[in-house]
């Protein structure tokens, strides 16, 4: 009996030579050289001849309905149909007709979809999922971003920075936050309290343990029934027990703050990728515009932009000058709480390639 063949399973990407614009599908492995004519279009010839331009816009990213179908008309209207989006949000539109850049770009603007994004600007922030889509957030990355971005209006839609800026936001402590020039967290700064009524029913208590990065959990018996207890001296404030057990409630409207880092830097370009640091801590969780959080990342880009080199990349500068410059600079307060003087990893977290469910 012949071997079945095996059927390709129907899960993970598609396929994307199917959603390319037909020129960029042609000439793929082809393009000899681009050029960006204004901040937010990118202008790549082919060898064959071809040319494509490309209106990148941007998005708020949790979008309804009447919003994706706007985008959609106008992509129907102005760009043969086809869109993609890059991986800060930001909608790009492609036309093989140099004449349709304008009137593209002149739709998006009269619908609010400002036009930036590209070379040294600061480009569309990255963020999780926020109280949309995630069970676990302390914030809403989302409304962070949304707040941010009106206040860094001009810097998107200008190329006037001394380097790209990726500014990265997350609403936990703990997972979906990259390494960002600029990012913000959330911080939690007190231990989860504990619904002992619940644990029992909800919690596996051993992987809720396990879960622990100092070991402050145990297993314990209050009130004739089986729980958890937390050595608060021990512990330091992750969130990561909540996730897997919602009795250990650590978000709290007080005591969950944001904490903004600098220096991240995930590319190889120029200089190695590197972590970033830790700047200011205890910023208000400020919903709806968050106005201390912004107020601290437009200082930071300000003194960024005055005293950088050309092409230095947010990190390089702070290592160029220092970090006691960086703090006389921006005027942020430097405190004992930024020094990693945590004995509990041998250099910093998560230094181990090994996943932990
Ligand atoms: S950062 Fe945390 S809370 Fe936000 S979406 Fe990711 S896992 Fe959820
Ligand atoms: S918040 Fe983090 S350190 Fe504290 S008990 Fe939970 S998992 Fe452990």
């Amino acid at each position: 009996m012949s071997a079945q063949p095996r059927m390709p399973t129907e899960s993970g990407t598609p396929d994307h030579f199917q959603y390319l614009h037909p020129v960029m599908k042609r000439n793929y492995g082809q393009w000899a050289w681009h050029e960006r004519p204004r901040p937010g279009v990118l202008h790549h010839v082919s060898r064959t001849g071809d040319q494509v331009w490309t209106v990148r816009a941007g998005t708020q990213r949790q979008m309804d309905v009447h919003t994706i179908r706007k985008l959609c008309d106008i992509a129907d209207k102005y760009a043969d149909g086809y869109v993609r989006f890059t991986i800060r949000s930001n909608i790009e539109f492609m036309v093989a007709d140099e004449a349709k850049v304008k009137p593209l770009i002149e739709a998006l603007t009269k619908e609010g979809f400002p036009i930036g994004g590209t070379g040294n600007s600061v480009s569309m922030i990255s963020h999780t999922q926020g109280w949309l889509h995630c069970d676990i957030p302390g914030t809403d990355a989302s409304g962070v971003v949304k707040s941010l971005m009106d206040v860094l209006h001009q810097e998107f839609i200008n190329e006037n920075m001394p380097n790209r800026v990726k500014i990265t936001t997350s609403c936990c402590q703990i997972n979906c936050g990259g390494q960002g020039d600029i990012a913000i967290n959330v911080q939690h700064t007190k231990p989860p309290k504990i619904n002992h009524d619940l644990v029992a029913n909800l919690c596996e208590r051993p992987s809720v343990v396990a879960r622990c990065p100092v070991a402050a959990i145990r297993p314990a018996m209050v009130n004739g029934r089986p729980s958890l207890e937390v050595d608060e001296r021990k512990c330091i404030c992750c969130g990561a027990c909540y996730p897997p057990c919602p009795p250990m409630q650590i978000n709290d409207p007080e005591h969950s703050k944001i904490a903004i880092w600098v220096g991240g830097k995930n590319s190889n370009a120029r200089s190695k990728p590197s972590l970033h640091k830790l700047v200011a801590a205890g910023i208000p969780n400020n919903p709806p515009r968050w106005p201390e959080a912004a107020a601290v990342v437009k200082k930071i880009l300000a003194v960024y932009k005055q005293d950088a080199h050309a092409w230095e990349r947010m990190g390089e500068w702070v290592e160029r000058i220092g970090w006691p410059r960086f703090f006389e600079l921006t005027e942020l307060p430097f405190t004992k709480f930024h020094v990693d003087n945590w004995r509990g990893a041998r250099a910093s977290l998560n230094t181990s390639a090994h996943v932990r469910f």
